[in-house]
């Protein structure tokens, strides 16, 4: 007797990064901000009253919409707020695509995209990156998939890449369905394609509290439209998707953003010194715009990437591997504060 549909039953489901409940290990697996979030975002739940709790909360989120709105320059009808952003990208494809149509997506890029796109019992249409050594670029002719959803990270995860808005907008003006541009790491990075949403009715921008606002634990992320689109995905979100207590924090992190670019200018530079000690240990790696970087261990002779990560592991310091094609001989580290940095260059300086 099976309880669940055939789709479920064969997936295997998302595999998070390992999150330790110890206080002591060195966490550069899962693109956390290294620095705290502001301390107003402390502030502002503990003034959560009890009333607030009884009721339930704004369906919308609207608090944080109005500050979203103001942050970016934009209208309140152009935001729609969600559990985390990875509740973002299942209703856009629950939205967007049924059991007999394509959602396309890039190789390698998020893991959650083909794990979303079997659940909801659609056909996944898998383009690979371009890799010329450490250059990544989206193959040409993307645009012109019958997909019903074109799912795009930038900048990129896992790479840190960057795909210059020109390219984004040739494929947003050729696509027929509604192209999500994940900027999950826009923080960190010089541009976003937030101009373009005025341009295209068909993008969706996706941004989240849980990188660049230190929160990833609170669950928020929001999406970035035209009023329209974000009208009809409001119908596929849950009903409260955002809780009292969520709201009050994430509009308290937003409204501080000054505090946390400090934050985004400290990994950035750490971004730039690790970059250049870890070429100097013989890894090379894509120019990265995000938080953290894609290295390839050091050619023959050295310890393969994944004799790497589980020797970091064992001396505390967690990094992501993935034996996926393509990937396999490479670490995805996130760049931590100086400290946990220099841990790291001093365990693989004594490995390579
Ligand atoms: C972190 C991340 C998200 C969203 O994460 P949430 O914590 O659910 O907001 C989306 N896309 C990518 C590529 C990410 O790395």
């Amino acid at each position: 007797m099976n309880l669940v549909r055939d789709n479920i039953l064969q997936t295997a489901g998302y595999i998070p990064g390992e999150q330790p409940t110890d206080t002591t290990t060195i966490k550069l697996n899962t693109n956390e901000n290294p620095y705290p979030p502001s301390p107003k975002v402390m502030e502002a739940i503990q003034a959560v009253t009890a009333e607030q709790l009884r009721r339930y909360p704004s369906p919308s989120g609207q608090k944080f919409r109005e500050a979203a709105a103001k942050v970016h320059g934009i209208s309140p009808d152009n935001i729609l707020t969600f559990n985390g952003g990875d509740e973002l990208l299942s209703v856009a494809i629950r939205a967007a695509a049924g059991q007999t149509d394509d959602v396309a997506f890039l190789e390698p890029s998020y893991s959650l995209y083909p794990v979303l796109t079997d659940l909801n019992g659609s056909r996944a249409k898998k383009f690979s990156y371009t890799i010329d050594g450490t250059i990544w670029s989206l193959p040409k002719g993307i645009e012109k998939a019958s997909a019903k959803v074109l799912l795009i990270v930038n900048p990129n995860a896992p790479s840190g890449h960057l795909d210059p808005l020109e390219t984004l907008r040739h494929i947003a003006a050729g696509f027929s369905g509604l192209l999500v541009i994940d900027e999950a790491y826009v923080d960190f990075a010089p541009t976003s394609a937030l101009s373009l949403v005025k341009e295209f009715p068909n993008i969706l921008l996706l941004r989240t509290m849980s990188k660049g606002y230190s929160l990833a634990g609170l669950r928020f992320g929001y999406g970035i439209g035209q009023p329209a689109l974000m009208k009809q995905l409001e119908k596929v979100r849950d009903s409260y998707p955002v809780d009292a207590i969520a709201i009050s924090a994430a509009t308290a992190a937003l409204e501080d953003h000054t505090y946390a670019k400090i934050t985004w200018q400290k990994v950035i530079a750490e971004r730039t010194r690790l970059t250049a000690e870890l070429q100097r240990l013989g890894f090379s790696m894509p120019a990265s715009h995000s938080n953290f970087l894609l290295a390839t261990a050091p050619p023959a002779g050295g310890r393969g990437a994944k004799e790497l990560y589980e020797t970091l592991k064992s001396r505390g310091i967690l990094v992501r591997y993935w034996d996926l094609p393509r990937i396999h001989d490479k670490l995805r580290i996130t760049v931590g504060t100086p400290e946990q940095n220099n841990h790291l260059l001093d365990e693989l300086g004594k490995l390579v």
